[in-house]
């Protein structure tokens, strides 16, 4: 592989307070996932960088929690603003990042600028506690006080940063807090244009540190005692370690982990709308690389051939190959690693069954140097096999079939994950029954948006626990004070 610089990527540097640095303890070969060409090279931070970009974090905390809350509001709000105007940088850095397509890019973009905004509008607003005293305290009284943590350490995956960032990010600075970032050190480039923005609208240095790197940097900063509660983005394995980690000291930990989520199609259903979501839910978005996809298709009996049917054409249709070209659905997975993962599963799920509607082959062709899978759809899959188990990460959708409600409830919560569910139903007895019978985060009926500002949005079980979105991913920023003041002299 080649290294090609000077790609119109902005440079990448670890922004500790007013410094951006070109280097650190060590060096990442980006490899960009459209080419398989390596196009820059990532300086990455080690213990060191971690622990002074968390005192720089710390000393600007005193300063931003009395920074008069209008004003954060403002700053914020000017964020969103800003990552609005630079939508179209945003695009190409995302496709840069992981290989996003733009379409999906561009959404991510105006869900990114919500997402600020929605907790810009909190922060002069903010729910700061409750009088607590009763009648008949005898003059005692007493009330809670809310109050930011301190710095907030923040570990983000590979798969969508700039989303990761606005769901994080303003809700903690919000809250009052400062924060140290680590993103992947695969997906660097949408870090630093969100670096100079929050920069750019008023948010004074060292309250929002970005510093690229890869696990003994997520380690050192879960690990730092100034770092208060971490905030973490990726899957279980690495949410064991940190767990681990936060147990020593108890330190509060968020986690948003993965994903095998249900989607549970009735024959009495607008099956039209229900396959042309499920199906760009499954590989659209991110090329099937995001966590809360509808990734286990459940379908009733009566219409499962014709349905299986729908998918597969639909899936088939769906353009992939350059994420900056418009009409592109699916972009490349994010490197080689993927490409086996998921060749590796498909074949496993095919020995053990399931029967192949599409897809199932690497892209070779002008594709060939990329890392490009196609949508791939596996029907009869065993509810008990590896596919219909575990996370594949990539755009392949298992399909199995039931005969009744009772049926699609313990197939759907039939995983150890617990992010999201979908349910496609006219009979809206039928959705209340389901809603409270999926043991899921959040759960979502015909095709209503996921993931958004005013919402919360978290798991259970293997998917996590905690909140992004809403006033409860506010709180997750917040500790309670319980203050009395008594009558005597
Ligand atoms: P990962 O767990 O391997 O890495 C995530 C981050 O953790 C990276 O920045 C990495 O450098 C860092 N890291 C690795 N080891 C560490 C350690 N010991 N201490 C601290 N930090 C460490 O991520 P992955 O598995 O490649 O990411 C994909 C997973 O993320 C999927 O399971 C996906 O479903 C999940 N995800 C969840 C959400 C959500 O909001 N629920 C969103 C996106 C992705």
């Amino acid at each position: 592989m080649s290294v090609i610089t000077e790609q119109g990527l902005p440079p990448v540097t670890l922004r500790i307070g007013a410094e951006s640095r070109a280097r650190g303890a060590g060096v990442h070969e980006h490899v960009n996932p459209a080419t398989g060409q390596v196009d820059a090279l990532i300086p990455l931070a080690g213990p060191d960088e971690v622990d002074e970009a968390v005192k720089i974090a710390h000393a600007a905390f005193a300063v931003w929690r009395s920074t008069p809350a209008t004003e954060r509001s403002k700053a914020l709000l000017k964020l969103a603003d800003l990552v609005e105007e630079h939508s179209g940088e945003f695009v190409a850095l995302g496709a840069a990042d992981n290989g996003l397509a733009s379409a999906t890019g561009q959404a991510t973009v105006t869900a990114a600028a919500q997402w600020i905004r929605y907790y810009g509008g909190w922060a002069d607003k903010l729910p700061l506690g409750r009088i607590t005293s009763v009648v008949g305290a005898g003059g005692n009284f007493g009330h809670t006080l809310r109050q930011p943590y301190g710095v907030i350490g923040a570990i983000i995956t590979w798969n969508a940063p700039l989303m990761s960032l606005a769901m994080k990010v303003p809700a903690a600075l919000a809250a009052g807090n400062s924060m140290v970032v680590k993103p992947s050190e695969l997906t660097p480039f949408s870090s630093m244009l969100f670096a100079d923005l929050v920069r750019e609208a008023g948010i004074p240095d060292g309250v929002f540190n970005v510093i690229p790197g890869g696990p003994d940097a997520g380690a050192a900063l879960v690990e730092h005692p100034l770092v208060k509660k971490v905030s973490f983005t990726g899957g279980p394995d690495t949410a064991r370690k940190i767990t681990a980690a936060c147990a020593k000291t108890f330190k509060p930990v968020l986690l948003e982990l993965g994903g095998k989520s249900a989607n549970l199609v009735f024959a009495d259903a607008d099956l039209d709308a229900a396959a042309m979501h499920s199906t760009f839910m499954s590989f659209g978005i991110m090329s099937g690389q995001a966590c809360a996809l509808p990734t286990r298709l459940l379908v009733e009996d009566s219409i499962y051939d014709e349905f299986v049917a729908k998918i597969g054409a639909i899936a088939s249709s769906f353009k992939v190959g350059n994420p900056l070209e418009p009409d592109t659905i699916c972009g490349p997975v994010i490197n080689q690693a993927a490409v086996d993962r998921i060749e590796s599963m498909v074949a496993r799920a095919q020995e053990q069954g399931a029967r192949l509607v599409t897809g199932g082959a690497r892209l070779g062709g002008e594709l060939a140097e990329g890392f490009y899978y196609p949508p791939t759809v596996l029907a009869d899959v065993d509810p008990a096999s590896e596919l219909a188990q575990k996370e594949v990460f990539g755009p392949v959708l298992a399909i199995m079939r039931f005969t009744d409600e009772t049926e699609a409830i313990a197939l759907a919560n039939n995983t150890d994950y617990g992010l999201s569910g979908y349910i496609w139903t006219s009979d809206s007895r039928r959705s209340i029954r389901l809603v409270e019978a999926l043991e899921t985060g959040e759960v979502v009926v015909n095709g209503a948006p996921n993931a958004v500002a005013e919402r919360p949005f978290g798991g259970i079980g293997l998917s996590g626990n905690g909140n992004e979105g809403g006033l409860e991913g506010l709180e997750e920023f917040f500790w309670t004070k319980s203050v009395a003041y008594g009558n005597g002299q």
